[in-house]
């Protein structure tokens, strides 16, 4: 089980406190999935609470290399326009991706966080290579359809725990 449990679970990126959970962690990289994680599956749009957060980020010091599976050249768009450097086509969970993104970005394993949506690509490939991993709950449910079994294994694997971050009174959530 263990490579498939990630070491932190937020609702959203933006919750992802940059001087607590990253900086204060000795984490100043971050490998960043695409989609689902910063970027809506169905429209492509990248929420303001996620730029706003990328933005805090690099203005605390950390580096953000974008690494994703998706070989469209729209991500390779989305690198050029959030100013970030990308490995695309990473293959994930293989190890080459998370290594060249590492390289690419002088960082080391042990301060970099892999943070994505998805327990069996963005977890797991964090954990082969001795990586920390953060999940975050996908932006939208719609998938593709090719991941509606490894939703299913994931959904196993995070059981009923509640994403931190997420709203836990009817009074939070009208705060939302
Ligand atoms: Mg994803």
């Amino acid at each position: 089980m263990g490579l498939f449990a990630p070491d932190r679970y937020f609702s959203r990126v933006s919750r992802i406190d940059v001087d607590r959970d990253l900086l204060g962690r000795g984490l100043r990289f971050v490998l960043l999935d695409i989609d689902n994680t910063i970027r809506r599956r169905d429209n492509h749009e990248v929420p303001l609470d996620v730029r706003v957060w990328l933005d805090r980020v690099r203005e605390r010091g950390a580096a953000v290399c974008l690494l994703s599976n998706n070989c469209h050249a729209n991500v390779y768009d989305l690198a050029d326009e959030l100013g970030l450097p990308i490995v695309a086509k990473a293959m994930k969970p293989l190890p080459f991706g998370y290594m060249r993104a590492t390289r690419m970005c002088g960082a080391s394993v042990g301060e970099t966080v892999m943070v994505g949506d998805q327990i069996c690509t963005d977890v797991v490939g964090a954990k082969l290579v001795g990586m920390k991993s953060y999940l975050i709950a996908p932006l939208v449910e719609q998938d593709l359809p090719h991941m509606a079994a490894l939703r299913h294994i994931e959904r196993r694997v995070v059981g009923d725990r509640i994403p931190e971050g997420a709203p836990t009174s009817v009074s939070s959530q009208a705060k939302e």
